[in-house]
């Protein structure tokens, strides 16, 4: 679960993964459709041929081509990307960079998703499910592992995370999406943050400060200690559970343990086991990919 969590944690991989999914498939299109540098294009496109997200096809030509296509594993990230797009929509109100707008081709509507469970159909927040981990997570796995040097440098990070900050203010950051991840299961103390996830005291501190000043997570009441401090999730942190499921899903299925899941959870009102899908708010019907037209920007 966290090495998904890794992944997106990474603009250009998610605008990488966006073109692929709108169906461009060579470097030049990369390249004109986004102010990257051929340094950073190359290492992105490694990253993503690494983690099996894109195959990359060479043809012995004159001159030499190469396309990048998504894998199937890299094709199913569509419900995690189209959760992200859809939140920056709904609740980010200054962008530094326009989200798409999503089109839903069977129905002729934009529309925002949905979640909703496969097996009784409702639409399912995280207040609707119960929800523990499962044989193969816990605290300490839920804190992805730095990926790279770059990561942890955060003078750089800081000029990169500039076109979904709010995205990249839970998933940039290996300790905030396991800090976001940790609310959603129920966690609100500063102390038990830190005891169950084993972060430095001074480093959650800042983590959840910086999840407060994107409206994520709200300081419940000034406690006279800073350790006695509650955190709990404002409207827009509770709103980007579809990201979270999503991403959960799909690592389940492509990363997954043979231990089993990483978290069990069960939709309290029918009593299944949970999985999300997305579904139009327009129209109601599950969402597919292919049904769905990104963009043009607006
Ligand atoms: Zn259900
Ligand atoms: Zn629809």
């Amino acid at each position: 679960m966290a090495r998904g969590f890794g992944l997106l944690g990474d603009e250009w991989s998610l605008f990488l993964l966006r073109l692929m999914l709108q169906g461009l498939t060579r470097y030049s299109e990369f390249r004109a459709a986004l102010p990257i540098s051929h340094a950073v294009l190359t290492a992105r496109l490694d990253t993503l041929a690494r983690a099996q997200l894109v195959d990359k096809r060479v043809y012995q030509q004159h001159p030499v081509r190469s396309e990048y296509v998504l894998t199937e594993r890299g094709r199913s990230t569509w419900p995690i990307l189209v959760s992200i797009w859809g939140w920056e929509r709904a609740q980010v109100t200054h962008h530094a960079y326009a989200t798409p707008p999503l089109h839903h081709k069977t129905c002729g509507h934009d529309f925002l998703p949905v979640l909703t469970c496969s097996h009784c159909h409702a639409t399912t927040g995280p207040r609707d499910l119960k929800s523990a981990w499962g044989p193969s997570g816990g605290w300490r796995e839920s804190v992805p592992e730095t990926t790279t040097r770059r990561r942890s440098d955060s003078r750089r990070t800081a000029v990169e995370h500039s076109f979904y900050p709010d995205t990249m203010a839970v998933f940039g950051n290996r300790w905030s999406s396991a800090l976001v991840g940790a609310a959603f299961l129920g966690v609100r103390r500063f102390t038990d943050f830190q005891t169950l996830l084993a972060v430095p005291p001074g480093l959650l501190s800042d983590r959840l400060s910086s999840l407060c000043a994107h409206g994520i997570l709200e300081q419940v009441q000034r406690a006279p200690r800073p350790d006695w401090a509650e955190y709990r999730l404002t409207a827009k942190g509770l709103a980007f559970f579809p990201v979270i499921a999503t991403a959960i899903a799909w690592s389940e299925r492509w990363l997954g343990s043979e231990r089993g899941p990483a978290v069990s959870i069960v939709h309290r009102a029918c009593g299944s086991a949970f999985h999300g899908v997305l579904a139009c708010d327009q129209c109601g019907a599950v969402l597919n990919g292919v049904d769905i037209q990104i963009g043009p920007e607006d």
